[in-house]
Formats: structure tokens, C-alpha cells, sequence
């Protein structure tokens, strides 16, 4: 699971994959979006130090940074916020900065901005967020459910829209339709007429090209909401606090066991799971380790894997399936 070149990827970078608390290896939640063809990127949630962590990813830069989501309002996912947003009105400013998150957000930013006298030279707005569609673009859209933690807790679920599949412009040519307004008729799914003979768009245009699908699900528990925003996903990101031995903790403080985290992505018949958000208590040298996690998650969930910090994750764009070939072309030759 390394990075890809691929300049169509989105990629997902974990800038802290500890729950709770920071420690040497792992600081707590935040997670970068970079989407193909776009300077801006996505952050969602920001644990304290989060910007810290992006000193050392020159990819992302806070000029760049576009938009926010926030699941939760427990420390770990927003201490790091008002820091950020202060740091990113020095020096070159972004043009401006869209923060969604779960009820109290608004109020929790102006009071520290208030009260450090904190001045914002760049357009600032926050969105609290209800379940369903919160944000439609060309591109992408963004949807959010409520998680089962012990505050309100939101997860969300991003969508690349359908791409209109390639059009045969060698096949186009070769059947003597001449290039120019024709083409654009066919490429729209249109049938033309060309010299007496009738052209349909769908002899020349490929299948769409699917949409990616990614899921990011924390704090939480198992819940039905966690697999609905998982559906058909190439990759889900859900939190994994505890082990199985340790699921009375997991229920009393509302988090997953990596078990759990892996029957999401199971029913959900998602493609890829990223385990995150590890309780301190599992360090290689304890009796129970992040390894130990990925296997429980592995037994249900086989393409589970564990994020570290400052891991890359590329998805790759999904091609469509290859057409059938027709019976007549796999026939026995006469
Ligand atoms: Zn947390
Ligand atoms: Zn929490």
C-alpha cells in the first residue's frame, strides 16, 4: 500500500491515527484529501498539532486548504482547529475556508477566536451540519449521518461523480462520419444521420466511468449509519480503538473494536478498510498490538490495513468493465 503516481488518484493522507491522546508515533485524528487536478485539499477533523504534522507534507499547503469537516467535538478531533485557522491567515492567506461540523462548533470557534483576539483576513464560514447531502460540487458531493458516540458525532461520505465514458474518435473517422458538430451529437448520446446511413451515439461513446466512493467513520460504535455511508465505497476509513479483548471498554465509551470496524466494511461490501484512531495501549511492545487489531480485522474483513501517520492512500480512478465480447466474435471460425 504505497502512495501512486497516478495523477488521477485521490489521495488520503492520516496526519494522526491516536485516540484520545498523542504519542510518539501517532498524533490524534486528521486526515488530508487531494483530489486529481486540484491545487485545494480537504482536512477532516483536527486534533492538536495537526498543523505541526502538515509542516512535514510540503504537498499541503494551508494556503491550499479549502474545507473542513469535523466529526466530533471531543478534543482530540478539534483542538488543533483554531490554531490552524489562525496560522493560515499569516502569510499567504487561502481564499477562503469552509468549516461543517456538528452543533457547538460555531460557538466553541468564536469564543477562542474572541478570546485570544484572533483576527481572520480571510473569508471564514462554519456550517453546522443535519443528516443528508452538505455539500454539491461539479465533482464531488459530501454527505453526513449521525454516528453512535457518547456526543453527537457525524461521519461522512464523499462521492465523485459519474464520468461520461470516452469517445471512439478512431471508430468515428473509420465509418466516414467527418469531424465537427457530428462528433458532439454522438458524444451527447445522440443518434445522427450522415449520408443516408444512421449513426447511434452509443456504438461510439464507452461506458461511464464510475465515481469514487470514500467513507471516513469516526467516533463510533457499530451502527447501521456507519455501514449506509459505506456503501460500495473503494475505501473506508473507520475508527478502531480497542480489541476484541477489550470490547466492554469499546461499549462503554461508545468506540469500535477493530472487529466491528471490519463488519462495517463487510456489509457495507465496501473494497478497501483503513483501521484508525488506535487507543495509546497498544504499542509494538504490548501484550496486545496494532497487529493484533489488523488480524481480528482481517478475519472479516480480508483488504484491511492499518494507518500510520502520515501514510498516503491513493484511490485509484475505477475503469469500467471491459464490454463482453459479442457471440458472434468468440464463435468457432468457419
Ligand atoms: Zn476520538
Ligand atoms: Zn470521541
Amino acid at each position: 500500500m504505497s502512495p501512486s503516481a497516478d495523477a488521477n488518484a485521490i489521495r488520503v493522507t492520516f496526519l494522526g491515527t491516536s485516540s484520545g491522546l498523542p504519542t510518539r508515533q501517532r498524533n490524534v485524528s486528521g486526515i488530508a484529501v487531494q483530489f486529481p487536478q486540484r491545487s485545494e485539499w480537504w482536512l477532516f477533523d483536527c486534533g492538536e498539532g495537526t498543523q505541526h504534522q502538515l509542516l512535514r507534507l510540503d504537498e499541503l499547503r494551508p494556503s491550499q486548504l479549502r474545507r473542513i469537516f469535523i466529526t466530533h467535538m471531543h478534543g482530540d478531533h478539534i483542538y488543533g482547529l483554531p490554531g490552524l485557522l489562525a496560522s493560515c491567515g499569516l502569510g499567504s492567506t487561502p481564499e477562503r475556508i469552509d468549516v461543517y461540523g456538528p452543533p457547538g462548533l460555531e460557538e466553541y470557534l468564536k469564543m477562542v477566536l474572541r478570546y485570544s483576539e484572533t483576527r481572520i483576513p480571510y473569508p471564514l464560514r462554519i456550517h453546522t451540519v443535519e443528516t443528508g447531502l452538505i455539500l454539491e460540487e461539479a465533482e464531488y458531493s459530501v454527505f453526513c449521518a449521525p454516528l453512535d458516540h457518547r456526543v453527537p458525532a457525524f461521519g461522512y461520505r464523499v462521492v465523485e461523480q459519474d464520468r461520461p465514458g470516452s469517445f471512439d474518435v478512431n471508430k468515428a473517422q473509420a465509418d466516414g462520419i467527418p469531424f465537427g458538430p457530428l462528433y458532439g451529437q454522438l458524444k451527447a448520446g445522440q443518434s445522427i444521420t450522415w449520408q443516408g446511413r444512421i449513426f447511434h451515439g452509443r456504438d461510439y461513446v464507452g461506458d461511464p466511468i464510475p465515481g469514487r466512493k470514500f467513507s471516513y467513520c469516526t467516533d463510533t460504535i457499530f451502527c447501521r449509519n456507519a455501514v449506509d455511508l459505506s456503501r460500495a465505497a473503494d475505501l473506508v476509513i473507520h475508527e478502531a480503538t480497542y480489541a476484541e479483548a477489550d470490547r466492554d471498554l469499546a461499549c462503554r465509551a461508545k468506540h469500535s473494536t477493530a472487529a466491528m470496524a471490519a463488519q462495517v466494511a463487510a456489509e457495507a461490501k465496501a473494497q478497501t478498510l483503513i483501521l484508525t484512531h488506535f487507543s495509546p495501549r497498544y504499542t509494538p511492545s504490548a501484550p496486545i498490538t496494532p497487529e493484533h487489531l489488523l488480524a481480528e480485522a482481517q478475519a472479516i474483513f480480508p483488504n484491511t490495513h492499518l494507518a500510520h501517520d502520515r501514510l498516503t492512500y491513493a484511490i485509484p480512478r475505477r475503469m469500467p468493465a471491459a464490454p463482453a465480447p459479442l457471440a458472434e466474435d468468440v464463435g468457432p471460425s468457419r
